[in-house]
């Protein structure tokens, strides 16, 4: 396996913000459910902020992967100006249980903006201690989302647990199969 890392970064949407469906601006929805049926396969976790027309994006995951999704994102051409604010190697995923979880401008957001003296989020003028409280007040806050804009498939978390969890019934049935067998057998006295 190769190095683990967090890229967090900012960005300007190019778009007009449409009327929201489900608390959700409708291209924001259309990334996320993208991210969430691509990022999983790629071993990928995150979480995406919108408001005032701005991105906060924090995705992490194994170097090349990361590398090659923000390739993709910063060539996207819904969103302009793309400045990375942070790349770090970390020991494990901080947002393991989203592919990428969504927090939208909730109150907690922009009273914190407040609390750093801007009126509205610009997170072109955070320092480096304002990001990092961001990150955490991102992992913080609930998803309005969940269950609601998930794709089929889960995180990689969930994933492994699911496919142990099938593993683990199968072999118990295999079991019971095989010592249902032998009890016949005896039965018949054919051992
Ligand atoms: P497709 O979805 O088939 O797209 C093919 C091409 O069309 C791509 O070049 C894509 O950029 C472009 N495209 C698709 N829809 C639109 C549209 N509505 N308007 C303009 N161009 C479009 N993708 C992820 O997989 N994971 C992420 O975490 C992620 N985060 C993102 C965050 C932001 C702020 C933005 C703007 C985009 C993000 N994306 C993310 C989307 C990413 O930029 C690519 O669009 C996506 O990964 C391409 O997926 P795909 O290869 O399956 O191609």
């Amino acid at each position: 396996m190769s190095e683990l890392i967090q890229i967090v970064y900012i960005s300007r949407a190019t778009f007009e913000a449409g009327p929201r469906e489900n608390g959700v601006e409708p291209h924001v929805a259309r990334i996320l459910l993208k991210s969430r049926q691509n990022n999983p396969r790629q071993g990928l976790v995150g979480v995406l902020f919108y408001g005032d027309g701005n991105f906060f994006q924090c995705i992490e995951g194994e170097r090349e992967a990361v590398e090659s999704l923000f390739t993709r994102i910063s060539a996207d051409s819904r969103h302009k100006d793309v400045r990375v604010l942070s790349v770090r190697n970390i020991e494990v995923r901080t947002f393991n249980e989203w592919s990428m979880k969504y927090v939208p401008a909730a109150r907690e957001v922009m009273m914190t903006v407040k609390a750093f003296g801007f009126d509205h989020f610009d997170p072109y003028r955070f320092n480096e201690d304002q990001v990092a409280e961001m990150l955490a007040l991102l992992q913080r806050i609930s998803d309005p989302t969940l269950g609601r804009l998930n794709s089929a498939a889960p995180p990689p978390g969930e994933a492994h647990d699911f496919m142990g969890l099938t593993y683990l019934a199968l072999a118990i049935a295999t079991l019971a199969l095989a010592v249902s067998c032998i009890n016949l057998a005896m039965t018949m006295e054919w051992l």
